[in-house]
């Protein structure tokens, strides 16, 4: 391979706003079988609205997105936001939490008007010991329509169900048709809920969904996908997925990320347009065949 060849076809993706760290990621672009997708923020907006809110018993309507809200206050996840900002359009507002702390891909647990208060997933609940067999089929409803559902527990107790709804982005759709017509198996990656998960990627037509996936977890998933022989390139905005961009063979940056994305990408998306990764890979495959 010529090293001007590969400078040409790096200078033909800056003028795309395509940032190519370098030929050699050219080639490993151009013997790629498998683009793995992180869902939120990438395939979603990554700005969840609140939706739904079903109370159980123990307090009612506003207490419970109270209670949540005073917990989101100490976080930075996307569904803090989410939360938070329901809140805030009903006019609630968030009080003092004591023993604040934030668990990765599980939820936020501390103590609020002296009661111990949790709000995350089912994973979360399960772990302190918080009985949620009642609001299976409430959770699963939600799901059903690529909600992400969340559990709020208050003293051990299930409190209420709320629930938040992310868009998908218009061109997430385009960008996976167009790999899968580029003969490029695609696959999304989330530490959402399988059945969420499924019903974005249905949406999406996605070839294979892998869901529930702690964030520690993410770097070994791309890990196991290479030594089952695939080439694989991880497209993130570095929320949490920041070791598996780094581990696959080529990270992929969406340009709205994190600076630490930037950092890690191989190749950087500086429109934060996914189709982009498609024009990506042509220019990689238009490249080598000028070299062959
Ligand atoms: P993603 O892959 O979408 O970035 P994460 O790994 O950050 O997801 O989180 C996985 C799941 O853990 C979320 O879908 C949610 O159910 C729960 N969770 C994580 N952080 C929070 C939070 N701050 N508040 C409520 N739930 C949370
Ligand atoms: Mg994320």
């Amino acid at each position: 391979a010529t090293p001007a060849a590969l400078m040409v076809g790096v200078g033909r993706g800056a003028q795309a706003g395509i940032l190519i760290r370098g030929g050699e990621i050219l080639e490993k672009a151009e013997r790629l079988t498998t683009v793995v997708f992180d869902k939120t923020g990438t395939l979603t907006r990554g700005e969840p609205a609140l939706t739904d809110l079903k109370p159980c018993g123990h307090c009612d309507h506003d207490e419970a997105l109270r209670l949540a809200a005073s917990l989101e206050a100490g976080s930075e996840h996307p569904l803090a936001e989410a939360i938070l900002r329901g809140a805030r359009e009903r006019g609630i507002a968030p009080c003092a939490v004591k023993g604040f702390e934030a668990v990765p891909g599980h939820g936020v647990r501390g103590q609020v008007d002296g009661r111990k208060v949790l709000f995350g997933n089912r994973r979360l609940m399960e772990g302190a010991g918080v009985d949620v067999a009642t609001v299976g089929p409430d959770m699963e409803r939600f799901q059903a329509d690529g909600k992400t559902a969340m559990l709020l527990a208050c003293d051990g107790e299930l409190a209420a169900v709320i629930a938040v709804a992310d868009t998908i982005k218009p061109e997430a759709r385009e960008a996976v048709r167009s790999l899968r017509a580029e003969g490029v198996e695609v696959v999304m990656l989330t530490g959402d809920n399988a059945r969420t998960a499924a019903a974005i990627g249905r949406a999406l037509e996605i070839d294979r969904v892998i869901a529930d996936v702690l964030p520690s977890d993410k770097a070994r998933v791309i890990k196991e996908l290479q030594q089952a022989g695939k080439v694989v390139a991880m497209v993130g905005d570095g929320v949490n997925d920041a070791p598996a961009l780094a581990t696959a063979d080529i990270g992929i940056a969406i340009g709205s990320g994190s600076d630490v994305a930037k950092e890690t990408g191989g190749i950087i998306l500086v429109r934060s347009d996914v189709r982009d990764v498609v024009t990506g890979i042509r220019l990689s495959r238009a490249t080598m065949r000028t070299i062959k």
